[in-house]
């Protein structure tokens, strides 16, 4: 029987927490014990408008379940103000959960500015704001968990999305470099892409698939990447309906051209299918992993 995973000293801010995903991630920690802070500035799914309700509701319910919660209404755009939120409530923050996140759904041809920047300043800068708040807090005591949430619409691309899949595979980008910048704290760093039936994804997905995607089929996952059991760190996970399953790059072994004999175009549309072969790919783990081909093409032709 694997051992209870318990928070009971940890407190846990889940930014998005009023509705959706991560309203049931804050269920669920608190169910594990965490004193949870569950932030939600409570606007529309576009990012319109702001409603103290939606936290509220949630802290009630964790309230009545026997857990320990406190609702935050700031954006995460003011990230250190939900950080400062959580030290007033409850003197320490050992995991930051990025949830927070809306839609602003354009072909690019269609794409203005304000749609770019409020996508971008939601995802990203929300996600940095909150974590960079939390950062030295999690240096200091050698512990923290990170968890971002990314998307398949940034991993694989989707139709309408560019501002959003910019966003959501930049947070993983981040998750990569934390992740070694953490390590020596404990500071451990994940990234999710889930799939759950909320107001973001209603509509776009078959009814009969949309009522058996419950969003508290993703929390467990996240519970685990946050807690001490979890050793996981750079990992980007795709989780929805109760299966989950872990993302790596793969990269083809490649060819080396002779850079001293020197090559063209053509040169590169006749190996094309090589290039493109996947047969005997690489996963590098790390920048030194991936740049092993390369160096050892030119070794191959140097002197
Ligand atoms: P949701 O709309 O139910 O939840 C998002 C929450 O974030 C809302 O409660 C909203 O009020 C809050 N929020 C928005 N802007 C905020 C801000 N500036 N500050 C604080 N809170 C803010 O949607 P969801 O599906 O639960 O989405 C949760 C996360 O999961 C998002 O990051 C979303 O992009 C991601 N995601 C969801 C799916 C899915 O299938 N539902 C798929 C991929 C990624």
């Amino acid at each position: 029987m694997t051992e209870a995973i318990r928070f009971d000293d940890k407190v846990v801010i889940i930014t998005g927490a009023g509705g959706g995903l991560g309203r049931a991630h804050a269920l669920a920690f608190a169910r594990h014990g965490a004193r949870v802070v569950v932030n939600d500035l409570g606007g529309s799914a576009q990012g319109e408008g702001a409603n103290a309700s939606a936290a509220d509701r949630v802290v009630e319910e964790i309230r009545q379940a026997g857990g320990t919660a406190v609702a935050n209404h700031d954006s995460v755009t003011d990230g250190e103000k939900i950080v400062q939120h959580a030290l007033d409530a409850f003197g320490r923050v050992d995991v930051v959960v990025n949830n927070a996140g809306i839609l602003r759904d354009k072909t690019f041809h269609k794409m203005e500015d304000a749609d770019w920047d409020l996508v971008y300043r939601v995802h990203v800068e929300g996600a940095y704001k909150v974590t960079r708040a939390a950062w030295p807090l999690m240096r200091e005591q050698g512990y923290g968990r990170v968890i971002f949430t990314a998307s398949t619409s940034g991993i694989y691309g989707n139709f309408g999305q560019s501002n959003y899949g910019m966003a959501k595979l930049g947070l993983y980008g981040l998750t990569r470099t934390l992740a070694l910048e953490g390590r020596k704290n404990n500071i451990l760093v994940n990234a999710i892409a889930p799939t759950g039936a909320t107001r973001m994804t209603e509509g776009l997905i078959p009814p009969q698939v949309f009522e058996q995607l419950k969003p508290e089929l993703v929390s467990p996952l996240v519970v685990y990447l946050a807690s001490e059991a979890c050793q996981e760190t750079s990992g980007l996970f795709e989780v929805g309906g109760g299966w989950m399953g872990k993302v790596r790059w793969e990269r083809s072994l490649g060819v080396g051209f002779d850079p001293k004999a020197g090559f063209d175009a053509e040169d590169v549309a006749a190996s094309w299918q090589q290039i493109c072969s996947f047969e005997n790919a690489a996963h590098p783990a790390d920048n030194i992993e991936a740049l092993k081909e390369m160096m050892a093409n030119l070794q191959k032709h140097a002197g």
